[in-house]
């Protein structure tokens, strides 16, 4: 279960491979980390339509029962690109490529749900959502929304963050009272800093050089 709100909650959800991580804490941040260890060597981790099918079930998003067409592949990539464009773009102070921002904003005409009112078994008008015709894009179209939200208003830009170990590059949403987490993970990311910094500070100290 993610910790962000759901559109679209799914008994068919796959476990999720140990490969993926969820420690962005919103589903732009998460598509974006699919792409992990981007700051030691990028790992791919949507590598089929099968894997892009199992995120986007593991995340809530979609229903996962068949794997998305090959092309909505190349398009998660695309608009997972843009978005870390963007991201990267604002955690560095840079100016923001227009063209991610088009990107973006392309995909938002499939966000939204669309309602559905039907008559329910006790006879009662039940307002509910309508199903998809186009699960995978509109799942992306969620995930742009997302990111425009995040992107797009001071307060989500406020809480932006990439994890401050070198090797690590997690984006994430800093959720934290102060806003002053800087790793993706305590447990991880965090415990190897404190770590090293006590290894640094255990050092014993350099003997003078002999002259
Ligand atoms: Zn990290």
């Amino acid at each position: 279960m993610r910790r962000y709100d759901v559109v679209m909650p799914s008994s068919l959800v796959p476990p999720p491979p140990a490969t993926w991580s969820w420690l962005g804490g919103r589903p732009a941040l998460d598509l974006v980390n699919t792409l992990r260890d981007r700051g030691r060597a990028p790992r791919e981790t949507l590598r089929t339509p099968s894997d892009l099918g199992a995120w986007l079930a593991a995340a809530g998003l979609a229903a996962g029962d068949e794997p998305p067409p090959s092309a909505v592949l190349d398009e998660a990539r695309d608009l997972r690109a843009a978005i870390d464009a963007v991201v990267t773009a604002l955690v560095a102070g840079a100016p923001v490529p227009p063209a991610a921002v088009t990107q973006i904003d392309d995909w938002l005409v499939h966000a939204g749900s669309r309602p559905l009112l039907t008559l329910s078994a006790h006879g009662l008008p039940a307002l509910g959502e309508r199903p998809p015709a186009d699960s995978p894009r509109r799942a992306l179209g969620t995930i742009a929304l997302d990111a425009a939200t995040l992107l797009g208003t001071p307060e989500g830009r406020a809480r932006l963050r990439i994890c401050a170990s070198e090797t690590c590059g997690t984006r994430f949403f800093d959720r934290s009272p102060a806003g002053a987490r800087r790793w993706c993970s305590m447990r991880t990311c965090g415990n190897e800093a404190k770590a090293r910094r006590h290894r640094e500070r255990a050092r014993p100290p350099r003997p003078p050089a002999v002259r």
